[in-house]
């Protein structure tokens, strides 16, 4: 992938940046953050003009490059956030588009891109995040269907999501990597319980599920049955190789706006400020080069991101809890106001080095499959 356009990514940027320009201005106003049916519907509302304007598939079919394109320009625009569609649309989407089978592409990957389905995540278990082979969550095979039983925890968007990327234990008595499976459950299925979780900035951006003799259909599999972990790979990798790149380019608008601020306010007279912002500024140029390096291997090598996803993840997330440490340094005493801008977003970041993986695992894996350090015990 070029650091140059081509005249048609040129082309495709230009045509773009006209449309952003002319249909941003008649969006509706972001709903409250704890209207959970208010931000579905705009996320899906967005996500439906994208699709009929053409750039839905953006994420599917284009090449590398016009991704790029399509994040880089969105994200300088302000055009929403993908929000609720993030699982769908960043990494149970693409997992289903690179190891479903072709009805399944069909019967999920349209309603995702047309704005009509939302799915969440359905990992992480009380006992089973950073060690997820741990997981205990049963399925056993009756007939059609599995018969699921056990719970999740920080399902993101639970409370919305119309599918849930769920993983569950069909064989106990096997290895443990190697007893499990990845299932699309319907989240309106008899014996689904949601029940949300307030984070520390005071939204109910996760739920714990509980589910009590689930009936999901075996057409509902992904891969073979056992053969989970190995597709669970191909998911976290988009989730920790592209799924946030969008963002970056998001952080280094909040830095221009961090920069306008301190000017604002006198703190620009500090050098130490200065000199931590333009670090930052530097390293979230660094780490969007570093994802069109990703993208593009990732797309030389058959279409799934490697283990490069996971040096993103790692400075990715740290810088940006950077970011709002240096917002709160910006606004000094009216960092305490959370109705101040950047408040609850400095909350939040504190989560980033935990969500998708923590960072003490990202560092384990680069040690491990980049740098062929031994296996920690
Ligand atoms: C905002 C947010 C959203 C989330 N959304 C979802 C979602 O939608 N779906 C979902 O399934 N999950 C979700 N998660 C869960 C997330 O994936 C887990 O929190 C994460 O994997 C860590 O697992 P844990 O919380 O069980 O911590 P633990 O695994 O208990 O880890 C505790 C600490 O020990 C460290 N540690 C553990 N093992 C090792 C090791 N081998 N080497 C070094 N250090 C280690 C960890 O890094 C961490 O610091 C979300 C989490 C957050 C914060």
């Amino acid at each position: 992938m070029d650091l140059c356009d081509t005249p048609e990514e040129a082309e495709f940027r230009a045509r773009l940046r006209e449309w952003l320009h002319e249909v941003l201005p008649g969006l509706p106003p972001k709903p409250d953050p704890a209207d959970w049916p208010g931000r579905r519907a705009y996320d899906l509302g967005w996500q439906r003009t994208l699709y009929d304007a053409g750039y839905a598939d953006v994420h599917r079919n284009a090449s590398p490059a016009l991704r790029m394109i399509f994040l880089e320009e969105s994200e300088k625009a302000g055009a929403p956030y993908v929000g609720a569609n993030f699982v769908g649309l960043l990494h149970a989407g693409p997992t289903i588009a690179a190891e479903g089978t072709d009805a399944q592409r069909a019967r999920w990957l349209p309603p995702i891109l047309r704005g009509e389905e939302v799915w969440c995540q359905g990992f992480s278990e009380p006992d089973a995040g950073s060690d997820l082979a741990a997981l205990r969550t049963r399925a056993r095979r009756d007939g059609d269907d599995y018969v699921v039983t056990g719970g999740k925890i920080w399902t993101s968007h639970a409370e919305v999501a119309d599918w849930c990327e769920l993983l569950v234990r069909t064989d106990p008595d096997a290895p443990r990597h190697h007893g499990i499976t990845w299932l699309a459950m319907p989240m309106d299925a008899e014996g689904v319980t949601v029940r949300p979780l307030r984070t520390l900035a005071g939204s109910a951006e996760f739920a714990e599920v509980f589910l009590d003799e689930v009936r999901v259909p075996a057409a509902n599999r992904v891969g073979a049955e056992n053969d989970g972990w190995r597709v669970t790979m191909v998911t976290l990798s988009f989730e920790r190789g592209t799924a946030f790149v969008g963002e970056v380019v998001a952080c280094r608008r909040t830095l221009r706006q961090l920069a306008c601020g301190a000017r604002e306010n006198g703190r620009w007279d500090d050098p130490a400020l200065r000199r931590r912002l333009g670090r930052l500024d530097a390293e979230f140029r660094a780490l969007w080069r570093l994802t069109q390096w990703n993208v593009s291997a990732a797309m030389a090598g058959g279409g799934v991101p490697g283990v490069g996803g996971s040096v993103f993840k790692l400075r990715y997330s740290a810088a940006r809890q950077e970011l709002y440490d240096t917002a709160a340094d910006v606004l000094g005493p009216d960092a305490l106001d959370l109705d101040r801008p950047w408040v609850l977003d400095r909350l939040s970041s504190l989560s980033y080095t935990i969500a998708a993986g923590t960072s003490q695992i990202q560092r384990n894996i680069v040690a491990e499959r980049m740098l062929g350090l031994p296996k920690g015990r």
